[in-house]
């Protein structure tokens, strides 16, 4: 007989835990499932320690670029990359006992075990059923890897969180968010690191002031940027070094490859088939605007659902709205996929929210766009020997100018961003950016000053 519930959570990462404490708040009687770690790709082999290795770059480049023009005299005898490991585990081991303290006094049981569906109601975990008359399917992904000869001697973003030594040579293989994020960490950290990318840029799908002012900061101060670079074969070497062979011919010789090619949905063996749920071609979850999938009770949100974003407040939010219109009385509650505020930690940060440029002239017509641009060196590089470009956007649309993009990259974007989205989300126009008093002196205040 099979342990029933108000609502099950299956995966504990992101999406379900924040789904499944919200429920228990609302005092639904919740079960939440998870074969691995509390907290997911996102608390133990994502935006959590990649931010902490991000900070750790943050420092070298801040001991090694821009001390000495500030008068300091360091002489840095040796970089620990185990201590620097070791500091950040630990920190993931308080979320993990915060999660727990969480769990315990929202009401939430938690089962460790790799869950499958038996029916549209049933899951199987260690031999136990559970039945639920909510499901969540919150099961993320895994990273991609190629079907290239010798492609199992790279490691992945898995395997670079795994790493105890810091590798002396690197290539990074990926344009997105991981490739640029891990291969600027390794960079700053004194690795000799390479990024391989397949066409003229990464992170071509953002606006293309930002894919070229990144291209332009990676030639000034590394990594090496490979463009036109497709990945042929891996061949391991007898001293186990490795070698990445480019279908152009080129041949590189690393201590260590990392593969960050994008990522595939967890949906392959959670028993499906038993159930209604349907797929895309690719292996995702379909749902509809409620995170409904084609299956009556069970619903799906995160990194695994079709046409999502694969970020992790996009996944709690999706998460919280769901329980609130099951559990919390808000039948009209759904999640709002537009315009969300990314960040990419790469060295400078990122932030971009909304239409790029192109989007935005094909979207609206040439006629009705005015793009505003800033450029500046970030006063922090300023007075030292490695000057920094900032560089920033705001794309406008209609007689009224309302701003449906915001672009920029420099020093502090990671945290100039999230402010300016409330903004955007109001719909804000040029001329209410232009009505708030600049804070000076802070790169923020060029996005209400720009002429
Ligand atoms: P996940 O967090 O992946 O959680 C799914 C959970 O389900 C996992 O714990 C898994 O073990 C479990 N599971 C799977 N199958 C089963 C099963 N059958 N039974 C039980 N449990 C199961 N996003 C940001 O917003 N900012 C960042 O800075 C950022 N950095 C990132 C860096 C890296 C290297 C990576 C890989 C991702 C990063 N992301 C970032 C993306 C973010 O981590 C994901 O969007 C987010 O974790 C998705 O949440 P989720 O709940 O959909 O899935
Ligand atoms: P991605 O989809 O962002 O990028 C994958 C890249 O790999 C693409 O540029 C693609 O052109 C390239 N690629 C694909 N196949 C390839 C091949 N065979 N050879 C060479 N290159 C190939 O994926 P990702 O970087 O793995 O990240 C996954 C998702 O996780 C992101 O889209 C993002 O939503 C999320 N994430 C967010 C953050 C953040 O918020 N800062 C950080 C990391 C990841």
């Amino acid at each position: 007989m099979a342990q029933h519930y108000d609502y099950i959570c299956l995966g504990a990462g992101s999406g379900g835990i924040a789904s499944a404490n919200r429920a228990a708040i609302r005092g639904a009687k919740v079960l939440l499932i998870e074969a691995q770690q509390v907290g997911g790709t996102c608390v133990n082999v994502g935006c959590v320690p990649k931010k902490v290795m991000w900070y750790g770059a943050q420092i070298a480049e801040a001991i090694h670029l821009y001390a000495k023009d500030y008068g300091f005299d360091v002489d840095v005898k040796k970089f620990d990359w185990a201590t620097l490991v070791a500091s950040r585990e630990a920190y993931i081991e308080r979320v993990h006992a915060a999660y727990g303290r969480g769990f315990a006094s929202n009401g939430v049981t938690l089962v460790q075990g790799y869950g499958r569906f038996v029916d549209n109601r049933t899951i199987e975990v260690n031999g136990e059923h559970y039945s639920a008359d909510h499901v969540l399917i919150a099961t993320g992904g895994a990273p991609t890897i190629p079907d290239i000869p010798g492609a199992e001697h790279g490691i992945d973003s898995n395997g670079f969180f795994a790493l105890n030594e810091q590798p002396k040579r690197v290539a990074v293989v990926g344009a997105g968010y991981i490739a640029v994020e891990i291969a600027g960490v390794l960079h700053a950290l004194g690795s000799d690191t390479s990024l391989f990318v397949r066409r003229h840029a990464p992170l071509r799908g953002f606006d293309p002031m930002l894919s070229q002012a990144l291209v332009d900061a990676m030639a000034a101060q590394g990594p090496t940027l490979h463009t036109d670079a497709v990945p042929k074969a891996v061949h391991k070497q007898q001293d186990g070094t490795l070698v990445l062979e480019l279908e152009n011919g080129e041949r590189h010789e690393v201590d260590c490859l990392i593969w960050a090619i994008g990522r595939s949905p967890a949906t392959g063996n959670i028993g499906l088939e038993n159930t209604d749920v349907q797929l895309d071609e690719q292996g995702y979850v379909l749902v509809d605007e409620q995170q409904n999938t084609r299956a009556k009770g069970i619903y799906c949100v995160g990194d695994i659902m079709a046409g999502g974003i694969e970020l992790t407040p996009v996944a709690v939010k999706a998460g919280r709205l769901l329980s609130e219109r099951l559990f919390g009385n808000m039948p009209e509650a759904r999640m709002d996929y537009s315009n969300v505020p990314t960040v990419v930690f790469s060295h400078p940060p990122i932030g971009t929210m909304g239409l790029t440029e192109p989007e935005a002239r094909a979207k609206y017509g040439e006629n009705n766009i005015k793009v505003y641009n800033s450029t500046f060196t970030s006063m922090y590089t300023a007075v030292t020997a490695h000057r920094q470009s900032c560089k920033m956007k705001l794309v406008c649309a209609g007689p009224e100018e309302t701003v449906v993009g915001i672009h920029g990259i420099g020093f502090g974007m990671d945290e100039i961003l999230q402010g300016f989205g409330v903004a955007i989300k109001m719909g804000a126009t040029k001329a209410d950016f232009d009505a708030v008093v600049a804070i000076h002196p802070t790169g923020a205040e060029e996005f209400v000053t720009m002429r």
